[in-house]
């Protein structure tokens, strides 16, 4: 377990940005020296984020043990450079299905079972499991401090203290200050509200954090020092800022960092050094060279919320990317649909310097993304097929250069002669005894690469090959790290990759020599344990840049270590611009 916990929450409103706040004061403590952890908890009942609506929470993040988590977790991944597992995730739904299995097992031996203590307890002792391996946890509450479905977690949070000693733990308030426009002024008295409210909980913020269009004046930091009865010091100002990894360089200018450990009674471990995270964040600002990026997927726009954000962890990617290239990247939504008929895609297409198919599911826009693919082949521009990007990728293969013209996925065509695409047979199983959520593959597995490929010497260049024993701690401490990490054999030490997945269909194994006999070349493959080869990634020949993975490469980037495919995808945009 942890030894000091900070526990973030928001007031006023929701959306924002605590996962940013909550993921830049990792980073801050993180570079003076400490070993941080972060813990999302989301009050709602869902077990987990895997089936919630895209558009109302946006993407669903994939640990790599498997979860299907809040999206919150990849900010913190991005930030921190770790790996959480699906248990840093904390949901009302895993509390209470935890309690009455307990319950149903006669663990409470007769008890009656409550919600006070019983839905704390259960609270607490996940975040205490969550915290294991750290000094620092941080725990973010979702949602906003008067929320009805907060009150069992503020209470474990005020529990946690009271069994820990206040000097444990920190609590950090980010609330918002807006500005009517009629006004024009910033006002304090939401902020002052939800101060109150967190009283009620017994629950007194150490540090505030003000959100805002704009910085905060002396007038409300005197006023909310006067409401906190803080003093004016640990009041901060947050002003809106548009790259989020300038955020914890902007929190480092009011010295945040030694304001957290002096209340936490810590001392720096090591002098913190952001050399390098500045100059990151100032190439995304003011970068040497720009791309255009043609993103072709299904935006359907719901009021005012648009599917661009399904595809956070993509933009991030390529970010990250375009952060170690010196270069910006701008990134055109291209609605797939729009694509359907072929000779719509010179004209939609031919001004981007790179084209993506970024996850999907289903028929919709199916043709308009296979039109772009063959476009990128055809045209030389370059691709990065993700997951969908990489079984269309085979689809438009098969049918426009091997002339197999009913290849399909069975996604889409379940009857399909040439199911080129389709659910491999110990899947099939699993399906047809419904064990519905668990029919996808999950989270990180093991890829062995061949030496010879493109993608291999961006793997080696970012320092992702791994060996037996390299992936061997990866998994470590994972329950089914056997199935993940598959059948290596020894003389493939040495060229192993690791990415992290969530799909239910795969590259068909009866077709792999047909298709790779030309240009196609199947560049890296998973061996599950009965000896089936899937196909994790493709690569064109004569191409120079076509590569499509099975996987989710976007998963596993972070600012200071980017994906080598995102990075390979830029670079050679760069060549095309
Ligand atoms: N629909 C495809 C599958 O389920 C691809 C999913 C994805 O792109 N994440 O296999």
């Amino acid at each position: 377990m942890a030894d000091k916990f900070i526990v973030i929450v928001g007031g006023v409103i929701s959306g924002v940005g605590k996962g940013i706040a909550t993921a830049s004061i990792g980073k801050i403590l993180q570079k003076f020296g400490y070993i941080i952890t972060a813990v999302k908890i989301d009050p709602y009942i869902n077990y987990d984020a895997g089936t919630l609506r895209p558009t109302e929470h946006g993407e669903v993040w994939v640990t790599y043990d498997g979860g299907e988590v809040d999206q919150d977790l990849g900010n913190y991944e991005r930030f921190l450079g770790i790996h959480l597992s699906r248990y840093n995730n904390i949901t009302t739904g895993q509390v209470y299905d935890k309690i009455i299995k307990n319950e149903r097992k006669g663990k409470y031996l007769g008890e009656t079972v409550q919600f006070i203590p019983h839905v704390p307890d259960e609270i607490i002792d996940r975040i205490k499991i969550a915290s294991k391996d750290s000094d620092i946890c941080l725990i973010e509450i979702g949602g906003t401090v008067g929320d009805y479905e907060n009150i069992p977690f503020l209470f474990a949070v005020k529990s946690l203290e009271k069994e820990l000693s206040k000097d444990n733990v920190l609590y950090v308030l980010v609330s918002y200050m807006p500005i009517p426009s009629n006004i024009g002024e910033m006002k304090t008295k939401p902020t002052q509200q939800a101060i109150k409210l967190l009283n009620e909980h017994g629950i007194f913020p150490d540090i505030i954090l003000c959100r805002g269009e704009k910085p905060l004046d002396d007038i409300r930091r005197k006023k909310i020092e006067t409401y906190a009865n803080i003093a004016s010091e640990f009041v901060i100002s947050a002003p809106d800022e548009e790259i989020l990894y300038a955020i914890p360089l902007n929190f480092e200018k009011e010295q945040l960092g030694n304001k957290i450990l002096s209340k936490l009674k810590l001392k720096k471990i090591k002098s913190p050094d952001f050399l390098k995270w500045e100059k990151l964040v100032n190439y995304i600002r003011k970068p040497d060279f720009n791309v255009n990026v043609a993103m072709v997927g299904k935006y359907v726009n719901i009021g005012e919320f648009s599917l661009k954000d399904s595809y956070i962890s993509v933009n991030q990617s390529l970010d990250h990317a375009g952060a170690h290239l010196h270069t910006g990247i701008k990134i055109d939504w291209i609605e797939a649909e729009d694509i359907d008929n072929y000779n719509n895609a010179e004209r939609i297409l031919s001004k981007y310097n790179g084209i993506v198919v970024p996850g999907g599911f289903g028929l919709k826009g199916v043709n308009g993304k296979i039109n772009a693919i063959r476009y990128a082949r055809e045209n030389k521009t370059p691709y990065l097929g993700l997951c969908y990007g990489l079984q269309l990728a085979i689809v438009e293969y098969s049918r426009n250069v091997l002339g197999i013209k009913d290849a399909n996925t069975t996604e889409n065509d379940p009857d399909t002669k040439n199911p080129v695409i389709d659910i491999i047979k110990a899947q099939k199983k699993i399906i047809a005894e419904s064990r519905y959520g668990n029919t996808m593959r999950l989270g990180a597995y093991c890829a062995i690469l061949k030496k010879n490929s493109l993608i291999y010497t961006y793997f080696k260049d970012m320092n992702r090959i791994y060996n037996i024993a390299g992936i061997k701690n990866y998994f470590s401490g994972v329950s089914d790290k056997e199935k993940r990490i598959g059948i290596i054999n020894s003389d493939e030490n040495n060229s192993l990759v690791i990415e992290r997945h969530r799909h239910r269909y795969e590259v068909n194994p009866n077709y792999i020599e047909r298709l790779s006999k030309n240009n196609l070349k199947i560049t890296g493959y998973h061996r599950m344990l009965d000896g089936t080869i899937l196909v994790e990634f493709i690569e064109l020949d004569n191409h120079p840049y076509f590569v499509a993975t099975q996987a989710h490469p976007e998963f596993e980037s972070s600012l200071e270590n980017p994906s080598p495919l995102f990075y390979g995808f830029v670079k050679n945009m760069l060549k095309k611009s």
